[in-house]
């Protein structure tokens, strides 16, 4: 029997299956999967990856996919980037761990530099670095009430942040998150993403006073929650509304950041700066990292109050800066261009396919709204059946968070591939 090809992925043209899919070997590997992982596990489809380079994924029956989740929305850089892997082989080379909540880790400073320079606030900014988004989330928690010393937290239905105690207390995308949990966080609202009159109208005048309100908790453009994009002016209100009441305004860039949306941070399309940005996903291209970000001003509190073994571990922030360095190399630019052909051809594709509501997105956040929940689920599996990836988000729309080297070529052949899909869902 002769050996099984190598294929050089960096160089791969994809999709290209060798075997439908699942194939054997990922079938066998889900059947021992299923019987020792915890059931809670939201696999969307029968995906079973092997490696990746770029924005190609081989999965264990070596067929090639084009991966427009990224890991969702984490392979900023692409998948195993030549730059992210020296940077954290030679970190490992030197030291795997040490604990910087007890100690001075030379690289975690390094990375609170660099998140000084490009946090784009208006005056110094410190960060508390964590393993996840989730953890930068419930620092933002804990940092408002405590520089405030106000016990509400507000945040929008449809938003994801996470899915610990206190994040998932915000999080309102799907109440399966919440369900058998509960109680949740005391003190934590909702109100409206986009809307103008409810926060004053309702919850000011209703449920709690403005001066009792530590924290708006937002996620820029709804991610988890179906792509959904602000209308104009709204960041600018509500910047002015916590101005006005002493409201910390937190941003969850947690998906929309790090360069996805053709700028750093998408805050920077809606023209309103945070108080505390929370950062987790792209920046360091698949290592767990999160961050919170405040104004130097905000970091009121004292030695003990907050702290992580392993936050801003030496492998994740080695990755951190390579990425950091990648992105600002052109990375942006690209999401911004290929993002553009991208919602442009889905835009064109929209007009052939009535199946279509909507497309919608900013630089590589790109959504598709389908008219039911059930066509979305038709066109995400077809999609992976022809070897492309994609991911359901909200209720009806499939989303496209690709690495942000994702190139012209494969948003043409990504294009061609999901007008199969659409089709095969009834969209003639
Ligand atoms: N915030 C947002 C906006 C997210 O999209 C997510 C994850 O999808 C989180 C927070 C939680 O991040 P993590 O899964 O890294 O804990």
């Amino acid at each position: 029997m002769s050996a099984p090809e190598i294929v050089d992925l960096a160089v791969a043209q994809a999709p290209r299956l060798i075997t439908g899919v699942p194939g054997p070997e990922a079938m066998a590997r889900i059947e021992r999967d299923r019987k020792v992982t915890s059931p809670s596990l939201p696999r969307a489809y029968p995906f079973v990856p092997r490696r990746g380079a770029g924005s190609v994924v081989e999965d264990v029956d070596g067929n090639l996919f084009l991966d427009l989740n990224a890991g969702i929305a984490v392979t900023s850089t692409g998948h195993t980037h030549p730059r992210v892997v020296a940077a954290i082989q030679r970190q490992a080379e030197e030291l795997i761990h040490y604990s910087a909540s007890d100690f001075f880790l030379p690289i975690y400073t390094d990375v609170c530099e660099r998140l000084d320079e490009i946090a784009g606030m208006s005056k110094p900014a410190r960060s508390f670095l964590t393993n996840s988004g989730t953890e930068a989330v419930e620092a933002g928690i804990k940092l408002a009430r405590y520089a405030t010393g106000r016990q509400y937290v507000i945040a929008f239905f449809g938003s994801f942040h996470g899915r610990s105690y206190g994040s998932v207390s915000l999080t309102a995308s799907k109440a399966r998150y919440r369900t058998g949990f509960g109680p949740l966080l005391p003190g934590v609202l909702h109100s409206f993403f986009g809307d103008f009159e409810y926060l004053e109208e309702v919850l000011f005048k209703r449920l709690v006073s403005p001066h009792e309100v530590a924290a708006i908790v937002v996620e820029p453009i709804l991610g988890e929650g179906g792509y959904v994009l602000p209308p104009e002016g709204w960041f600018r209100y509500l910047r002015e509304l916590c101005t006005r009441h002493g409201i910390l305004l937190v941003a969850d860039e947690v998906q929309s950041g790090m360069g996805r949306t053709g700028k750093m941070w998408a805050m920077q399309h809606f023209g309103a700066e945070p108080d505390i940005l929370l950062v987790g996903k792209g920046i360091a291209s698949g290592m767990p990292l999160g961050a919170m970000v405040a104004r130097d001003d905000l970091m009121t509190w004292e030695i003990g109050a907050h702290g992580s073994t392993y936050g801003g571990n030496p492998l994740s922030c080695a990755a951190a800066l390579a990425t950091i360095d990648l992105i600002e190399d052109g990375l942006i630019e690209n999401a911004e261009r290929v993002g553009s052909f991208l919602l442009d051809g889905l835009r064109d594709m929209q007009a052939r396919r009535p199946l279509i509501k909507e497309v919608r997105g900013l630089g590589l956040m790109i959504g598709i709204e389908f008219q039911d929940h059930d066509t979305m689920i038709v066109v995400e599996q077809a999609a992976f059946r022809r070897g492309l990836l994609v991911l359901g988000a909200g209720d009806d729309v499939v989303r496209m968070c690709p690495p942000l080297v994702f190139r012209r070529d494969q948003a043409e052949t990504a294009l061609e591939v999901f007008e199969e899909a659409v089709a095969e869902a009834g969209g003639s």
